[in-house]
């Protein structure tokens, strides 16, 4: 892409804007990316080279610059499928917006971390969002764009995100669910059912029996019906989880004020599966308590590992699909959001029949996997010292996440020849143990990391655009 020769700057031509009889480019001088601006530069920083004011790419520019051109600010993107593109290293999104622009018919998500990945990775969700939307004005997508602050726990994590600009929050009270509740007696639930923090659910016992007793629900062509243990299990299991989602969207829309935003619950990093009449009761629950959402992500059935396509029963899943997808139109309409949804290429198509449009796909640690593809290929060397860093971490770092890989399947790196490294990522326990260990990864080799895709940053938008093409084609 870089292919325009403008004295000793390359630039990115998709990024040439004119505004208000200024021009505005990103160009690479010297192995930096800059912005160059010709014309109005007052309010940047940068320094004068000939009549052009040549900017760094910093945090004061981004906001200056979304300030002028609006496109480069995030939005919500109500019901319209939508797709989260995380990018834990901050370099994939001109991949993700080739891979939008080529498929269409999705709305993309480009800014999105929660704040265990900022952790990790060391960076600031503002950050995240201004790398996002440099890659937003490099790459010349005008379309809307959202940026997603998530797995929010606490209200300290929204006022970091709302100051930072973000317009989707997605909130995880999963610390809260009482997954005991799953299996436990009757007794034992009526005495996690009493024990409820009632109050903060401004309910009753009483009330809440009432409600949901005796009587049967329509959704569409499914009846519903709760018995005493079925309600004592759903509250006693997402009753505090539910309280502590209406605390967070009550101070949400109080920091957002009048700015618009959206917010997805999502309970999907929890032990146990949200039934359909789990489902039922959380939706009805947040309803009641005033919480308005665009998108919910229960706890599907099956396992939904990282950066691997699903494990479980296909059919079981698709059945409850049909009923978590007419629940989500019924008490809605929301999206089904699919989380540690990387690489779940046998599901899509089933998400997408039962769901149809109303779906929000989040993924994450396939870009990361990517980016190791691209090193594979540019530097074989260092792709071999990757690997064997990852072999030792493996059972140290896989504590944090659901993964299964066995470690005796991945090859080590001498065993393989330069032109076969890349196939450990086409491999199931190659793929886990390369995504859980980025961490571990980051710490050591970061830096080099990022030098090496930056310089060969085209090799990875390609390989991002061909990956990404394949989970979009599904949903379009
Ligand atoms: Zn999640």
């Amino acid at each position: 892409m870089v292919d325009e020769n403008l004295d000793d700057l390359m630039v990115y031509p998709r990024s040439r804007t004119e505004e208000c009889d200024t021009t505005y480019f990103l160009a690479r001088a010297g192995g930096e990316k800059v912005l160059v601006v010709e014309g109005e530069g007052s309010g940047l920083e940068g320094s004068l080279v000939g009549d052009r004011l040549v900017c760094p790419l910093s945090p004061a520019n981004a906001a200056t610059l979304r300030q002028r051109l609006p496109w480069l600010r995030p939005q919500p993107l109500g019901l319209d499928p939508s797709v989260g593109f995380g990018d834990r290293l901050g370099l994939a999104t001109p991949g993700h917006i080739r891979a939008a622009r080529q498929s269409g018919g999705v709305s993309p998500i480009f800014a999105q971390q929660s704040m265990r990945e900022n952790d990790r990775t060391g960076r600031t969700p503002q950050q995240v969002l201004d790398d996002a939307m440099w890659a937003v004005f490099q790459e010349g997508w005008r379309a809307p764009w959202g940026a997603d602050a998530d797995h929010l726990k606490t209200t300290r994590d929204i006022d970091i995100c709302v100051a930072a600009g973000y317009t989707f929050y997605t909130v995880d009270p999963g610390d809260h669910v009482d997954n005991e509740a799953h299996t436990a007696s009757a007794a034992v639930l009526a005495e996690k059912f009493a024990a409820l923090p009632w109050a903060r659910l401004d309910d009753t016992p009483e009330a809440m029996r009432q409600r949901y007793l005796d009587r049967e629900f329509e959704v569409e062509d499914l009846v519903l019906s709760y018995d005493e243990i079925s309600l004592a299990r759903a509250a006693a299991k997402y009753g505090a989880a539910l309280a502590h989602a209406g605390l967070m969207f009550r101070h949400l829309a109080a920091a957002m004020g009048s700015r618009a935003y959206e917010f997805e619950v999502s309970v999907d990093e929890t032990a146990t599966p949200t039934s359909p009449l789990e489902h039922h009761f959380v939706a009805s629950e947040l309803r009641r308590l005033g919480v308005r959402w665009v998108s919910l992500a229960p706890r599907y059935v099956g396992r939904f590992e990282k950066g691997v396509d699903y494990i479980g029963d296909l059919s079981q899943l698709d059945a409850e699909l049909a009923q978590h997808a007419a629940i989500a139109r019924a008490l809605g309409p929301y999206k089904l959001s699919i989380h540690s949804g990387s690489d779940k290429f046998s599901v899509y198509p089933l998400f997408a029949r039962r769901a149809g449009k109303l779906v929000h796909l989040k993924t994450a640690g396939t870009s990361y996997l990517e980016a190791l593809r691209a090193i594979a290929r540019v530097d074989p060397g260092f792709f071999r010292e990757i690997l064997e860093l990852a072999r030792a971490r493996y059972e140290v770092d896989r504590a944090t996440y659901h993964v299964s890989a066995e470690l005796e399947k991945v090859p080590a790196a001498d065993e393989l020849a330069d032109e076969a490294l890349a196939s450990v990522l086409d491999q199931f326990d190659g793929r886990e143990v390369l995504h859980v260990t980025f961490g571990s990864v980051l710490d050591r080799y970061g830096d080099r990391l990022l030098e090496v895709l930056d310089a060969h940053e085209e090799e990875y938008y390609a390989g991002l655009e061909a990956h990404f093409q394949k989970h979009l084609a599904p949903f379009v």
